[in-house]
């Protein structure tokens, strides 16, 4: 086989090329691949492609996923070439044309989905996904947001890394990345989700109706929010039902720092009643927000330190809205209508302003990076402020 006719090296070939692959082939030794340990520098031809050189480009290919057929055409060379790179060695971004690719690409790729921002299939390639995924990491941890991948955005990643390994993941210390964007909400897109819509009206029970109780207490948030500089995108109107794709394109679009769903529940079983929220989370390892965990956390702390709903926790889910949504995202399930004193309380204009209360001191709390658990449910927002000036 020809090393120059058509850029492929196989068995027999001969010349400078095929010493090349050997040589990248010996600096990956080390790196988990028991083959390359006999891969001989010494007392071969290394120009020569011989049956060594074969066995360990054979492993190599079998290693990383490629077609096994010992021969080094532009797929395998790219793949032994970006094989040198570990996660930190150079800075990567987007250049279209030019693909960045390698090992480091892949370890990026597998964090960003570890933490449930979608880099998409793992193929070692920096493309356009990726860079959105950057992004959304980056504006999450209060970083600059540029896409590329340089120290600060790797030291982020390592913050986490010890924060995950460290501990149970319901105490991730990723907050004070978050932390460190600043204290204050102010300046920050909030969306708004009110379930379900005019089409749709949700669960309908003892004179109420779903969709408008999260719709009134979606305006409730609103007020607050808009009130501390707070910029807020709808999902909908009192007249429109967009689908949970659309709810989620449109946070996306606005590039929300948060997004709060807003639902109540309703069971047949007349005695289910209580508060849940719920974040992205499918699989700890590859599928999960952890912010979007520690908001929901905090969601729920706040709601049940200040109303009488029972406790029905946190929970990870991979519904369409949590799942395709870049930024944390948690949906509230604010007691059942279904549920006769779950209801009378939703339907007290007071009950709702309690709630949306909740909702403000567990976003500030978030930024806050405030883990004072002591001060849970009695804490205001004019306290928060004051606590701001005081330390801000
Ligand atoms: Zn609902």
């Amino acid at each position: 086989m020809s090393d120059s006719k058509n850029g492929l090296l196989g068995l027999g070939s001969h010349g400078p090329a095929v010493a090349d692959v050997r040589t990248r082939l010996v600096a990956l030794r080390g790196s988990g691949l028991p083959e390359l340990e006999h891969l001989a520098e010494d007392g071969v031809d290394a120009q020569q492609f011989d049956a060594g050189l074969e066995r360990a480009v054979r492993a190599f290919q079998q290693h990383k996923g490629l077609i096994v057929d010992g021969v080094v055409g532009v797929e395998t060379f790219a793949a032994i070439d970006g094989a040198r790179w570990s996660l930190g060695d150079r800075i990567l971004l987007h250049t279209p044309g030019h693909l960045q690719r390698g090992e480091d690409v892949v370890a990026l790729q597998e964090r960003l989905n570890t933490l449930g921002f979608g880099a998409g299939r793992v193929d070692g390639r920096f493309g356009a996904a990726t860079e959105r995924a950057v992004r959304a990491f980056q504006r999450a941890y209060g970083l600059s947001g540029d896409g590329s991948v340089g120290p600060e955005t790797l030291r982020a990643f390592d913050d986490l890394k010890r924060s995950v390994s460290g501990g149970s993941a319901t105490v991730l210390r990723e907050r004070e990345r978050v932390r460190r964007s600043g204290h204050n909400l102010s300046g920050r897109t909030v969306v708004l989700d009110p379930g379900h819509g005019a089409a749709n009206p949700g669960a309908t029970a003892h004179g109420l109706v779903e969709a408008e109780v999260v719709m009134d207490l979606a305006r409730r948030i609103e007020g607050r929010l808009t009130a501390i500089g707070v910029s807020v995108v709808y999902t909908r109107t009192e007249h429109t039902s967009p689908s949970e794709e659309e709810r989620a394109a449109l946070a996306n679009a606005a590039g929300a720092d948060v997004v709060l769903s807003l639902h109540c529940d309703s069971h047949d079983a007349a005695d289910a009643s209580g508060v849940a929220t719920f974040f992205f989370g499918r699989d700890r390892k590859t599928s999960w927000s952890a912010v979007g965990e520690h908001l929901a956390d905090l969601v729920q702390r706040e709601i049940v330190a200040r109303t009488d709903l029972a406790n029905c926790r946190s929970h990870g889910r991979s519904w369409t809205l949590l799942q395709q949504t870049t930024m944390p995202a948690v949906r509230i399930e604010a007691g059942y209508l279904s549920h006769p004193a779950d209801a009378s309380r939703l339907a007290s204009p007071a009950f709702r302003d309690t709630l949306a209360e909740a909702v403000l001191v567990s976003l500030q709390r978030l930024y806050l990076g405030d883990d004072d658990t002591a001060t849970t449910g009695v804490l205001r927002l004019g306290d928060l402020r004051a606590y701001l000036a005081a330390h801000g």
